[in-house]
């Protein structure tokens, strides 16, 4: 997979992201590309544009580096990209690992993201007991993760289907 350079408004190098990711700041009009692959070009029914190599936020984004991120809902679903961490499919709820009813917290080692079924079906049982292997273990958001956080930029499955061949 090529990973595209991010920097920040301010030509700061901020992280890196997926090609896929980098084409859909740039269609979302969040980023511009300042340099792209000599010989590729991501095609689409209305769109033709150079394959990104690097590219710039048009708004500079201020992105929690050094400390810890804070835990939010909404970034475990960003940090596991809308992915159920049971059975895979999408996600659009938060488990508790360790139920907070077995006094787990809200950390991001100790929070997935998982589709309602799954969410449902394990309810106040620790994987073990429910019988729901993680299909991943919990991690601390990467700077890209955060990065997208604070772009408010979660919505990346949505990709168009021409996309994800193109940047195959
Ligand atoms: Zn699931």
């Amino acid at each position: 997979m090529r990973d595209t350079l991010v920097l920040n408004a301010s030509f700061e190098p901020l992280s890196t992201v997926t090609l896929n990711r980098a084409v859909v700041l740039v269609l979302q009009d969040k980023a511009v590309v300042e340099q792209a692959h000599p010989e590729l070009r991501m095609r689409g029914a209305a769109v033709d544009i150079p394959a990104p190599r690097v590219i710039r936020l048009c708004q500079y984004v201020r992105v929690p580096f050094r400390r810890q991120a804070p835990w939010s809902r909404r970034g475990v679903l960003v940090r596991d990209r809308h992915r159920c961490a049971y059975c895979g499919r999408r996600a659009t709820t938060v488990d508790h690992v360790v139920p907070r009813s077995h006094g787990g917290q809200d950390t991001w080692l100790n929070t997935v993201a998982s589709c309602a079924e799954d969410n449902h079906r394990k309810a106040n049982r620790t994987p073990e007991q429910a019988g729901m292997p993680l299909l991943r273990e919990p991690f601390e958001p990467t700077p890209a993760d955060a990065m997208l956080l604070a772009l408010g930029a979660e919505e990346f499955e949505a990709l168009p289907e021409w996309l994800a061949s193109a940047a195959a």
